[in-house]
């Protein structure tokens, strides 16, 4: 009897771990389905991932827009260090300005010499240290040689402005040339220097004069029209609102309005950094 016991006990027994065990392999299936479902689903979500990735470099490829403006942007960007660069190049520029005083202006005179304002101008251009140019009247040259010979003491250049003012194109070219040699002789004569420029009066030259005389016919840049306005406020806000390096401004030097606008403007730019030059600088001779 107690021998069958045993054999029954060892079955149930067998049979119980027989069932443990079944139980534990349906299990482990059971966990490595879930775990290559998740791996599956993990691979699918790298999947997904990569096409995601891909997909964005699609639009980034395909958007061309999108590159675009991502070129722009990198043009922004390069542009605004572009403008990085240019806030340094205009810093560049002020050093320019800084090493330049470059900023070369020229301040020209017509008409004269007059005994009184041409003197004062030359005074005030003394005090200064403003070298100008001088378009004089062969006229006034016989009238003030004393001031054309302190004009040229100063250091100033000279030049021809025919001897009684006439528009040269409008009268014979022997006419024309008479007045201009007329002139040129005048200057040699007092200021101790052959005149190479010429200020045609009206600015009215010709090619045949070019020739005949060999002078540089020397125009303007800047006008105030100093002579008509008689108005120093109006002359030197005409100037100063205009001018800019290599220009040449035409004032006249018969008129006290002119000289004391030319005081004003000469403090003005040279205060800007401005130098005051002959126009030999700007107009070399033929
Ligand atoms: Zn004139």
């Amino acid at each position: 009897m107690e021998k069958r016991n045993i054999y029954l006990s060892l079955i149930l027994l067998l049979t119980l771990l027989s069932a443990i065990f079944i139980y534990q392999i349906s299990i482990s299936n059971t966990i490595q389905t879930n775990i290559s479902r998740i791996k599956s689903n993990s691979s699918n979500k790298h999947t997904n991932n990569s096409d995601s990735k891909s997909s964005k470099a699609d639009t980034s490829t395909s958007d061309n827009s999108t590159n675009n403006s991502s070129t722009n942007d990198n043009s922004k960007s390069s542009n605004s260090s572009d403008n990085s660069n240019s806030d340094s190049s205009s810093s560049d520029t002020s050093q320019t300005d800084n090493t330049d005083e470059v900023k070369k202006i020229a301040i020209t005179f017509d008409d004269g010499p007059h005994p009184k304002y041409t003197l004062k101008l030359l005074d005030g251009l003394k005090e200064r240290n403003v070298k100008a140019t001088f378009f004089v009247i062969g006229e006034n040259v016989s009238n003030n040689p004393d001031v054309i010979k302190r004009m040229a003491e100063d250091g100033h250049l000279i030049g021809n402005h025919t001897y009684s003012h006439v528009q040269l194109t409008c009268i014979s070219e022997e006419k024309a040339i008479t007045e201009i040699n007329k002139t040129s002789e005048l200057i040699t004569t007092y200021a101790g220097v052959s005149p190479k420029y010429i200020r045609p009066p009206y600015g009215m030259y010709s090619d045949a004069l070019k020739r005949e005389t060999n002078l540089t016919p020397v125009l303007w840049t800047v006008d105030p029209r100093d002579w008509s306005v008689l108005n120093t406020d109006s002359v030197v806000k005409h100037v100063l609102k205009r001018a800019k390096s290599g220009d040449i401004i035409l004032l006249h030097d018969i008129f006290d309005t002119s000289v004391e606008a030319a005081f004003q403007i000469i403090d003005a730019l040279k205060a800007e950094g401005y130098e005051f030059v002959t126009v030999d600088e700007f107009i070399k001779v033929n």
